[in-house]
């Protein structure tokens, strides 16, 4: 039998922040099977218990899946020492929910990252033996090449010696080195070893400027999330997603 506070509970079903949940309580709105409650400290069952906020019951949920449109220069990661991370962007109805990023990009990556408290399904997403592909649009220096499709496509050595499974390379724009043009290119790996698409582009000697995630398994990044930006996932993402 799944218990929580009752205060939590109501935090995760948007009833305000700690101190408008405090007033709440005292003000004798909340109540627990009928009768008013006026301590947010007390265990609930929300499987069982009937909550109720002014007489309207407070429908729970346990899980949140969100979309987020990582920024440059946040961290992937719940906490860290120094700089902001990508669960500082939610607001704290969400944190309430303790979710963690899916997977991890670089500080300097940009696009998809789902988030989630669902420790299940982020561990079938993340399981290297479910090879979810994973597709990212990246800016190169130079021209990538044909070369770069074929090598990419054969599996390229990295920098520890670990060599890669096949990945698909497209060019939507070859770069000019004369110019100082950059190539535009989109490449699907099927793994997430750490750095991989950098380190993937440095065995070729190429060196990748502008990274973003666009799509991970059925999940693609929705364009209207302006970076920065996050939603809550649509029930048929989340189905594509089980
Ligand atoms: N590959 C990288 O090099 N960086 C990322 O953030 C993701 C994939």
């Amino acid at each position: 039998k799944q218990t929580i506070r009752l205060e939590k509970l109501l935090a995760h079903t948007g009833h305000g922040t700690r101190s408008e949940i405090k007033r709440l309580m005292k003000t004798g709105s909340v109540s627990v099977n009928g009768r008013p409650v006026k301590d947010g400290g007390i265990q609930v069952d929300p499987e069982q218990d009937q909550i109720a906020v002014d007489g309207i019951g407070v429908r729970y949920r346990e899980f949140i899946y969100l979309m987020l449109n990582k920024p440059q220069g946040v961290i992937s990661a719940t906490e860290d020492s120094r700089d902001r991370t990508v669960i500082d962007l939610l607001d704290p109805e969400y944190q309430t929910f303790d979710p963690f990023p899916v997977g991890r990009l670089d500080k300097d990556t940009e696009g998809l990252l789902l988030l989630t408290n669902d420790g299940k399904l982020a561990h079938n997403l993340l399981s290297p033996r479910k090879h979810v592909p994973k597709t990212y649009f990246a800016e190169v220096e130079g021209a990538v090449t044909e070369e770069d499709i074929d090598a990419f496509s054969a599996g390229v050595t990295l920098d520890d010696g670990y060599v890669t499974m096949p990945a698909k390379l497209n060019i939507l724009k070859s770069g000019d080195p004369a110019t100082d043009e950059v190539s535009k290119i989109e490449l699907t790996i099927m793994e997430g070893k750490f750095h991989q698409v950098k380190r993937m582009f440095q065995s070729v000697g190429k060196k990748v400027v502008f990274l973003k995630r666009i799509s991970m398994g059925p999940l693609l990044l929705d364009e209207y999330l302006e970076v920065g930006s996050y939603r809550e996932l649509t029930a048929e993402e989340l189905l594509e997603l089980q």
